[in-house]
């Protein structure tokens, strides 16, 4: 019988097989954010005083242990993202993004000879680059405040991640997302003493932006995300299209055009999204989680009990009247569909649900995008699933993703960089290394929006 380890190199062996289509990348890549990574000590960094840029907790921890059980790696962080490249699987260029899982059956480690490598069940698979430390890491702003902490950049240099409100006023069981650890981060990292500002004062976010503007001087940085948790009432006086809104209005301002606006935020009325789009952002992501009903109403019982799911969909359909519908870009977390205890029990109806969310945007030019699923272990979902999806349920979204697109005639969403296995630089799922490579959106296809 083979050993539990030595079945993780056969399924992903199998499934390589039985999906030719499907990237071997995107296979490896998929396992690798579904399940973490362990990472032996020659792997880790030396945090903001290295030469590997470490992991900045730019939102949730998306890791699968808390801070304390994570070992060294919660002394000396791991980097931000790895790269794959080479191995027996000949993989092409392939950025990761870190979710640390010491139990993990791939395990980053160096050599004899000092050279990183992924392991899988003890075989060397890839070889591993660690992100370089950017120079504008190297700076910190007038109060002391990292850069890494106020305006932290993920995908390789191209996303600045402006996480401006740290916490989510859906509280507690009865109201967080069941997949969502946004609020015990927070606790978390304040426990551990490191600096996690809730609410970043916009003076400091602009002057982290000036940093990277000066240092970044090959301008890999592209876009901006700006987001964090629900606004129900109020916070410092402003609704949710006003309170994130006012973040885009200054960086526009200070810097116009310099990077690509994106807002992260809730499904909101017609009006809220056009002060959106009025201060200045040009992509919007109503994220709509998971596309089932009944899933829905349970894993997101804030957003059911305050908009509603049929609401919240309406309202991505009238965004599209003010963005233009290529840049009404709604994210799923992909996986949720087959958590214990209410998810589909087969890969078979989770792909058939999940298609047919895909269809009902993308048959209206709207083209979600994915992110995979973490199982991070204190929420309901994580803790009641911890191997999280089976990884034929990601690998067959992939494939569906795909032909789901091509059959609407879209392709791959502005404001992700470069498509195809050995380009993209999305680090949290694989649906650009998916997508092929000729097919990439060029950035200019930000359009202004239309009339309906
Ligand atoms: S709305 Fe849901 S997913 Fe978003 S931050 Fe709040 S709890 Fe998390």
């Amino acid at each position: 019988m083979p050993s539990r380890s030595e079945s993780r190199t056969q399924l992903i062996e199998s499934l390589m097989e039985r999906f030719p289509h499907v990237p071997r990348e995107a296979v490896i890549k998929e396992d690798l954010l579904r399940g973490g990574i362990a990472f032996d000590e020659s792997a880790l960094s030396d945090n903001e005083n290295g030469e590997v840029k470490p992991k900045s907790y730019f939102i949730f921890s998306f890791d699968h242990g808390t801070l304390p059980e994570l070992g060294a790696a919660a002394l000396r962080r791991p980097p931000e993202e790895i790269v794959l490249t080479g191995g027996p699987y000949e993989l092409r260029r392939t950025v990761v993004s870190v979710r640390v899982n010491p139990s993990s059956p791939y395990r980053v480690a160096a050599d004899d000879n000092g050279v990183l490598g992924l392991y899988l069940d003890g075989a060397r698979i890839s070889d591993v680059g660690l992100p370089p430390m950017p120079d504008y890491y190297r700076h910190t702003l007038e109060n002391g405040k990292s850069v890494m902490e106020v305006a932290p950049t993920i995908q390789w240099g191209y996303l600045i991640y402006l996480t401006v409100f740290r916490v989510c006023q859906y509280f507690g069981a009865k109201e967080e997302c069941q997949y969502c650890d946004i609020n015990h981060n927070w606790r978390q990292q304040k426990a551990a003493g490191r600096p996690y500002t809730g609410v970043k004062p916009m003076d400091e976010v602009l002057e982290a932006l000036a940093i990277i503007d000066k240092y970044d001087t090959n301008k890999s940085s592209t876009a901006y995300t700006l987001t964090g948790g629900a606004i129900t009432t109020r916070l410092q006086g402003k609704d949710e299209a006003d309170f994130y809104g006012q973040y885009a209005k200054a960086i526009e301002e200070r810097f116009p055009g310099r990077w690509i606006g994106k807002v992260v935020a809730q499904a909101l009325p017609k009006e809220d999204v056009q002060r959106f789009h009025d201060y200045g952002v040009r992509i919007y992501h109503p994220n709509y989680e998971v596309w089932d009903p009944y899933l829905f109403e349970r894993y997101c019982p804030g957003k059911e009990r305050y908009v509603g799911r049929d609401e919240w969909h309406r309202r991505i359909l009238d965004s599209a009247e003010v963005f233009g519908p290529r840049n009404v870009i709604p994210n799923f977390v992909a996986g949720v569909e087959m958590a214990e205890p209410f998810g589909f029990k087969t890969v078979d109806e989770a792909i058939d649900s999940t298609v047919e969310g895909l269809q009902y945007f993308m048959s209206r030019g709207i083209t979600p995008r994915f992110t995979t699923w973490c199982p991070e272990p204190t929420t309901p979902l994580g803790k009641a699933n911890p191997q999280g999806a089976p990884l034929e349920y990601h690998v067959r979204l992939l494939e569906a993703y795909r032909a789901t697109m091509e059959a609407n005639g879209l392709t791959s969403p502005p404001g992700y960089g470069p498509a195809g296995p050995g380009n993209a630089v999305f680090s949290v799922s694989s649906f650009m290394d998916s997508l092929p490579a000729e097919k990439a959106a060029p950035e200019d296809a930000i359009t202004p929006a239309t009339a309906g």
